[in-house]
């Protein structure tokens, strides 16, 4: 492999699919945001489409839009948006929108009129984060403006949605606070006349540690892309990262390598250079924690991460150009893994795996069930 190449495995999204379809109580969102947690957002949506999840979610109409040119027709839902975001072209696609505001809702039924379609809504309730959805102070006149546009013929409430914000704890009273919130709004929603169907608070975490909050359907992205924030449960990493070893030599001890003489050789050793930095998601947090493997052996990445390279010490090794280290990987061979990377670098595996930039060269291994059904 010639240049740096991130690999990915939708066999293990598929697997990760399945595991998190048959967790879930009632129906299962794949959540492709952010290029499908960096693993391709069309690629992970079809395979988890064919793996038991039934929808799609991201944050803007720009993502939907993109599923929609590459031909994905799943009902997609987009909540996270400015209120002057793309309404029409999403009403026009099919494509459903959460509604934060009432600011937000007036924009999207005139986008609605404009379309001559009604737009199929889910309310957003903030219910313990303030972050986004609709704060508990605005959720009356929210639903109340939800209903009235209804009744106008603009919009369906198809749902109400929440976010946990203490996911990654399961057992912390915030999230049972959260849930009485929830369903505190939900029956506001229904005071005000809308009958919403579809009721969805639990992401990933939720969905393999707390059934009571399942509720009609799961939103899961994380999980779909190996990681369980709940720490409970074996999921599949799907990416590989491997790059080519650019440059070799053979330096005496005590020579410094990188920026800020940081490490120095503590004796003779061969070194070898990887085309990858922190502008192509190796943390540079990492620097002086993080190794790599090359010729199936651990090898100490030495000096600072760059912008554009890192140093790997390979020991007393002669290490030939062309050699491909594996920078993470699953972790059954023996390679460092992005839990590794995320725990090197002082930050989460979210971080590490929605990071890898542009430069590094993208390969796609289909779920053997859908390269049959293609
Ligand atoms: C990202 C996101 C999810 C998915 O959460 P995971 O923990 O990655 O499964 C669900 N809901 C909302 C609103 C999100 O932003």
């Amino acid at each position: 492999m010639s240049r740096p190449t991130l690999t990915v495995d939708l066999s293990a999204v598929a697997a990760n699919t399945r595991l998190l379809a048959s967790a879930a109580r009632g129906a299962l969102m794949a959540v492709v945001k952010a290029d499908g947690f960096g693993h391709g957002d069309a690629g992970v949506a079809r395979t988890a489409l064919a793996s038991g999840a039934t929808a799609l979610g991201v944050t803007s109409v720009e993502e939907a839009l993109a599923l929609r040119r590459d031909g994905v027709e799943a009902p997609v839902l987009s909540w996270l948006n400015p209120v002057d975001a793309p309404f029409d072209e999403a009403v026009r696609a099919g494509v459903e929108l959460a509604v934060p505001s009432p600011a937000h809702l007036q924009a999207i039924a005139a986008a609605a009129r404009r379309t001559g379609r009604p737009a199929r809504l889910h309310l957003h309730v903030d219910i313990g984060m303030a972050r986004d959805g609709a704060s508990p102070l605005e959720w009356d006149a929210l639903c109340a403006a939800a209903r009235s546009a209804e009744l106008a013929g603009d919009v369906r409430v198809v749902g109400v949605m929440g976010h946990l914000g203490w996911a990654d704890q399961p057992c912390d009273p915030l999230n049972r606070h959260g849930r009485e919130r929830f369903l505190e709004a939900v029956a506001a929603a229904r005071a005000a006349g809308l009958r919403p169907g579809t009721r969805h608070l639990a992401a990933t975490a939720a969905t393999l540690t707390a059934p009571d909050t399942h509720f009609e359907l799961c939103r899961v992205g994380a999980g779909l892309a190996g990681i369980d924030p709940s720490g409970t449960t074996r999921l599949h990493p799907a990416l590989t990262l491997t790059a080519p070893v650019v440059a070799v030599r053979e330096v005496p001890a005590g020579t410094h390598v990188g920026y800020g003489r940081t490490y120095a050789t503590s004796r003779r050793a061969w070194l070898a250079l990887l085309p990858v930095g922190y502008a192509d998601g190796i943390p540079r947090a990492a620097s002086g924690s993080a190794w790599v493997q090359l010729r199936g052996r651990r090898r100490r990445v030495v000096g600072a991460v760059s912008m554009d390279c890192v140093v790997v010490e390979a020991g007393e090794d002669p290490v030939a150009l062309g050699e491909t280290a594996t920078v993470f990987g699953p972790g059954a061979s023996g390679e460092p893994t992005t839990a590794d990377w995320a725990r090197w670098a002082g930050t989460l595996e979210h971080e590490i795996v929605t990071g890898i930039g542009p430069r590094v060269a993208r390969r796609t291994l289909t779920a053997p069930q859908l390269a049959v059904s293609a």
